[in-house]
């Protein structure tokens, strides 16, 4: 790198679309000549981008910027950039506790970062739309890995979840062109990717806002005949808007995977009523039941939120009995907290924290049973696997994912990540499997998957 160079670091909060945004933000930078570095000390620009999802947000987000504030003492030509939703939502606020805050950026104009880079020289740049002026995926990007990418169908949400400020930050859901997402994926198809994960908030509803009707099921149809493509994946369907057109078309694509994130929040009709989710319970179970009669051996997750304001006791036993019936693989657990800017902030009856927690614990020990017995029924069995690279834990091990989502670790026989491998499960445990690779072709996964090639074992002792 030259001594000259300008560089950039980049720390992401948040979900996949955030991920994708600063791929997005690092591809303009790296097109504007910046190298990007691991470090802030290093970095000509440091950039946060932001969540506001979760709790504390806030707080995460005013403790690295008072690292900052140190770092740009020493240097003052130190450039520092706020970015996503967090910046959407409180871009006065940023001004007012870090005034040393060289831009500030929403979610609608990610496309200014250079311009606005270029502008703080002369002062704080700070710009935050309420309409997105050119979608993302227009712009280039520095994607994390060489064979897997995000692909944003849509942007947006026109739902009203009471617990969600989705919409607030996000705005009004934008389609993208199904041909320029066909264009996209044939693109990095031929730069040697092989599993996409659609991102939108509610792909379901994808299209909506182009042709009058949901296009979802066209969409999958579209990409399965992409050559060269192996894995389609994607995030999330809301479950009032998953319908047989696309259930069919995940049967029957080869490369759309037997997984699907089917979020619930909760099993009690009246807790979904103050959450405005717009299905039932029973409506959502007709779904799961759907979903499991169409795909063999299809793994179902969801996100559940214990507490919502003015959860029952009876309430929180609806969602025990929802999680009973539902069997889910893996089930991502919230316990709520408010957030500025949601209707159920305003809400009567908060419940206390040890109430929460009391019944967040029984929720994951229930799922955590379920999660173990699905990983159980792989023992024994093949499956095609994604490499994904060195273990986190253990990096003299491999990791990988199947088509159903599910975490395998493995011996490292050097495999490459990217590639696609088969392994045999030999252990299970609560949130991963244990596997051998085993030699031979790789065999169509939604063939193989009911033909399992050795009986069922046994569970590893540790998981009793
Ligand atoms: S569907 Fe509901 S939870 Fe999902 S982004 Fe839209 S408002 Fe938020």
């Amino acid at each position: 790198m030259s001594v000259q160079s300008p560089t950039y670091y980049i720390r992401t909060f948040g979900c996949q679309m955030n991920a994708h945004d600063s791929e997005r933000m690092a591809g303009m930078l790296e097109s504007e000549g910046y190298a990007r570095v691991e470090q802030p000390d290093d970095a000509s620009v440091v950039l946060f981008n932001t969540c506001c999802i979760r709790e504390n947000a806030d707080q995460k987000l005013y403790g690295n910027l008072g690292h900052m504030k140190a770092l740009k003492d020493t240097r003052p030509d130190l450039r520092i950039v706020v970015g996503g939703c967090l910046a959407q939502k409180d871009k006065d606020v940023i001004q007012r506790r870090a005034p040393y805050v060289d831009v500030v950026l929403g979610t609608h104009n990610l496309a200014s970062l250079p311009r606005l880079l270029r502008e703080s020289t002369a002062g704080p740049a700070f710009e935050i739309l309420e309409q997105t002026e050119v979608f993302p995926s227009a712009l280039p990007s520095r994607r994390m890995s060489s064979w897997h990418a995000w692909v944003s169908i849509s942007i947006g949400c026109n739902n009203s979840c009471t617990f969600c400020i989705v919409p607030a930050v996000r705005g009004r859901e934008v389609s993208r062109r199904l041909g320029d997402i066909v264009a996209e994926v044939e693109s990095l198809v031929a730069d040697g990717v092989v599993e996409v994960t659609l991102l939108g908030q509610n792909v379901n509803s994808y299209g909506r806002d182009l042709d009058g009707t949901p296009m979802f099921s066209k969409l999958l149809r579209a990409l399965d005949r992409v050559v060269g493509l192996e894995r389609i994946r994607f995030t999330s369907p809301h479950p009032k808007d998953f319908r047989a057109d696309s259930v069919a078309a995940m049967a029957e694509c080869a490369a759309v995977c037997e997984h699907i994130h089917l979020p619930a929040q909760s099993g009690s009709d009246s807790c979904l009523k103050r959450m405005k989710r717009a299905y039932t319970r029973s409506s959502y179970l007709e779904k799961v039941r759907m979903v499991r009669a169409a795909i063999p051996g299809v793994a179902i997750t969801t996100d559940i939120i214990v507490g919502f304001p003015g959860e029952t006791e009876a309430e929180f036993q609806d969602t025990l009995t929802l999680v009973e019936e539902a069997r889910y693989d893996q089930a991502f657990t919230f316990q709520y907290s408010p957030r500025p800017m949601t209707s159920a902030a305003d809400l009567p009856d908060h419940l206390p924290k040890e109430v929460v927690q009391e019944r967040f614990e029984r929720l994951i020990a229930l799922q955590n049973g379920f999660s173990l017995e699905s990983n159980r029924r792989m023992l024994g069995n093949t499956f095609e696997v994604l490499v994904e690279g060195p273990s986190k834990k253990d990096p003299s091990r491999a990791s990988g994912r199947t088509r159903t989502n599910k975490l395998v670790h493995f011996l490292d026989d050097g495999a490459t990540q990217g590639s696609l491998r088969t392994i045999r499960v030999i252990a299970a445990r609560p949130h991963h499997v244990e596997g051998e690779l085993v030699d031979g072709p790789r065999r169509d996964a939604k063939r193989s998957m009911s033909l399992p090639l050795v009986g069922a074992g046994t569970a590893c002792d540790a998981c009793g």
